[in-house]
């Protein structure tokens, strides 16, 4: 159901989109960062939110982060790294308005975190749950992410959805089932916004 006041949204990914990836230390791939000194925000995160939001759009972050599930990390090491993330876009004025986080992983070794959930994206989980929160029209929303995961999060919510990026290909084998799909997240704004006037 979409009410007269629901809100057009756009669902960000993290890792690859509002932050940089980092080589993960064993495998070498483009993954999100493990340790707080490895967090930078991206280029271009900074001026896209505040574009997005100066349009009007409803902005949530929404991030599988299960590097404390698998015993990467400690989860008060992963907490530290997202709120080092929502301190620097605080400190630029390019707050999101809320944020969901699926901590879990279906194959973890701390048993708390360890589960098959509803909110690890490809699931719309954290899409849906935004939604009904904050009365989102996901049919005029879009998701940003950089991953075949994200993609499908919101082909499974109803939203349109944007490929970015190109660091992480063991993520995106699937660019084609993306609505659009583009270089960098300015890239994505632009194209958002034009098809949205
Ligand atoms: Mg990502
Ligand atoms: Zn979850």
């Amino acid at each position: 159901m979409t009410g007269n006041n629901s809100r057009r949204a756009i669902f960000l990914d993290r890792d690859g989109v509002i932050n940089e990836l980092r080589p993960d230390p064993t495998t070498g791939l483009a993954e999100g960062p493990i340790s707080v000194k490895d967090v930078s925000l991206t280029n271009d995160a900074i001026d896209a939110i505040k574009r997005l939001r100066f349009e009007g759009y409803f902005l949530v972050g929404v991030t599988n982060q299960p590097a404390a599930a698998k015993g990467t990390i400690g989860l008060a090491e992963q907490d530290a790294i997202h709120g080092l993330v929502t301190t620097l876009l605080k400190s630029n004025d390019a707050s999101l308005d809320d944020w969901r986080i699926c901590p879990h992983h279906p194959d973890g070794v701390v048993a708390e975190l360890t589960m098959d959930c509803d909110c690890r994206k490809p699931r719309p989980g954290m899409l849906i749950d935004a939604a009904r929160e904050h009365n989102l029209d996901l049919g005029e929303s879009w998701i940003i992410g950089d991953s075949d995961s994200d993609i499908e999060a919101g082909i499974a919510a109803g939203t349109r959805t944007v490929l970015i990026g190109e660091q992480n290909t063991h993520k995106r084998q699937h660019p084609e089932r993306a609505s659009m799909q583009v270089d960098t997240l300015t890239e994505a704004v632009d194209k958002i916004l034009a098809s949205s006037n």
